[in-house]
């Protein structure tokens, strides 16, 4: 029976998150670095095993698609010929009275704002400010969410790098290097789980929104008409994908952009959308990106981007879909879909209903006690587990506290040993959900717990 009010979920799952080593604010003794998150012992399991489920499910198993790993920083001229030098930016806007500054979609009726923004006929002069509620907001000014910094010595504009903002642009100028070294035909695609930085306006919500994230990409290159009916089907597969990673189909749903809402390269454009515990906001974003980016990269370098189909003797330039989720949003999201209280004898029952697969811990070992004659039987197991499981052991406070302990964390089954171990060489595994127990010997334990986390 869930007894936590979805609203509480978030502020509920901040505080869990750090007094258990999931995330941690970045640089915490110093008062925090401004929406920058380090992820602790439990968090960084739980994002690899995120990561993982996505390369498994894009590149492993796939036939159609390849790895890559670009650098951060890059040719500045790759940022003008994406457009982001020009185009990546939040109108902002500050109040005279109280100096707060805001993102115009941050701000009531933001939606309307922001199409009034993008026609050149936006009036603020009707508009409160949201905090000190004073008509004198500025007018907007246009901000750009890349960082810049330098490479080598001097600080000169010659100088500049840009911390990249999203991850596909390796992917695209590597487009030839990567065709002509698998020597792929269309249709194929290039998948990339790295680090993008964006100097957000106004971050928050815990890891939702950060200035350092990462993202994982795919871009896939095919024949322009193909594009529509590819677009369709990579929208059902990452539906397919976040299902399959534990998030509710209820919390889930599609958004298509408006015309007037899409980046400036793509044809079109559609959100998978959670229904956060602060309501419904974007997962992942998937795009018809064109041939945009080829066509703007062959223009800024000189160096022609095209495919040339032996087949048909065709030279032309691909169209690209794109999926692009965020690693931290998407291990949040799984944080409060898993959330979950239920009453028991001893008040709360906290447990995160991780899916196995994605789950910090697979296995605790748990020593009935502290009780000489059990620990090195307990640390034998735990041994035994190590190599087949990423596990923990914990022999401090009373069984009943360390099970919970493990429910709170996620973890999907717990082992324990008491007494009657050292006489049969049983243990028992107990699950996290239905909380059921069974015996099981030792020598069977390692394929027992394989198949209870399969199941
Ligand atoms: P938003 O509207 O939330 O700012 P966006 O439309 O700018 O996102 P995209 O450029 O499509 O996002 O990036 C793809 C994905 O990267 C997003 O769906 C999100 O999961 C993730 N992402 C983008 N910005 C951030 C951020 N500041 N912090 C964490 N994740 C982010």
């Amino acid at each position: 029976m869930k007894t936590a009010l979805r609203e509480d979920v978030a502020e509920k799952l901040t505080s869990l998150a750090k007094r258990r080593g999931f995330v941690f604010p970045s640089s915490e003794i110093y008062g925090g670095a401004g929406a920058t998150w380090d992820f602790g012992p439990l968090g960084v399991e739980l994002k690899r095993n995120v990561k993982d489920a996505w390369w498994r499910a894009m590149v492993q198993y796939r036939d159609d698609v390849v790895g890559l790993d670009g650098a951060i920083l890059m040719h500045p001229r790759v940022w003008e010929a994406s457009g982001h030098v020009e185009n990546f930016i939040d109108p902002l806007v500050e109040c005279r009275n109280c100096r707060h500054r805001f993102r115009v979609d941050d701000l009531p009726k933001g939606d309307e704002l922001m199409d009034a923004w993008r026609s050149k006929r936006l009036d603020l002069s009707d508009t409160a400010c949201p905090n000190c509620g004073e008509r004198k907001l500025t007018d907007p000014r246009r901000f750009n969410l890349m960082f810049k910094t330098f490479v080598g010595p001097v600080e000169d504009e010659a100088a500049v790098a840009w911390l990249r903002p999203e991850t596909a642009q390796a992917v695209y100028v590597n487009f030839e290097n990567v065709q002509q070294a698998t020597r792929r035909r269309l249709p194929f695609g290039i998948a990339q789980i790295g680090k993008a930085f964006r100097n957000e306006i106004t971050p928050g919500n815990f890891i939702f929104r950060s200035r350092e994230f990462e993202q994982m990409e795919m871009q896939y290159f095919c024949r322009p008409d193909d594009a529509p009916r590819l677009f369709e089907e990579w929208k059902a597969e990452r539906m397919r994908w976040h299902r399959e990673l534990g998030l509710p189909a209820e919390r889930l749903r599609f958004r298509e952009h408006a015309e007037n809402e899409r980046a400036h390269y793509a044809a079109a454009a559609t959100d998978v959308e959670f229904e956060f515990p602060f309501g419904w906001k974007e997962l992942e974003g998937i795009h018809n990106r064109t041939d945009y980016d080829l066509r703007r990269h062959t223009e800024y370098s000189g160096k022609k981007l095209e495919y040339f189909d032996d087949t048909t003797s065709e030279r032309f330039v691909p169209y690209v879909v794109e999926t692009a989720v965020g690693a931290d949003r998407t291990t949040y999201a799984v944080m409060c879909a898993a959330y979950d209280e239920e009453p028991d004898k001893e008040g709360i029952r906290v447990v995160l209903r991780f899916r196995p697969q994605i789950a910090p811990y697979k296995v605790a070992v748990l020593p009935l006690s502290k009780n000489e004659r059990l620990v090195p039987t307990a640390r034998e197991v735990w041994a035994q587990l190590r190599p087949n499981f990423i596990s923990t052991y914990d022999e401090t406070q009373a069984i009943g506290r360390r099970y919970r302990r493990q429910d709170e964390i996620g973890t999907p089954l717990c082992v324990t040993i008491d007494f009657e171990t050292l006489e049969d060489r049983q243990v028992t595994i107990r699950d996290r959900d239905s909380m059921a127990q069974i015996r099981v010997p030792i020598v069977e334990l390692v394929p027992a717990l394989t198949e209870k986390l399969r199941a």
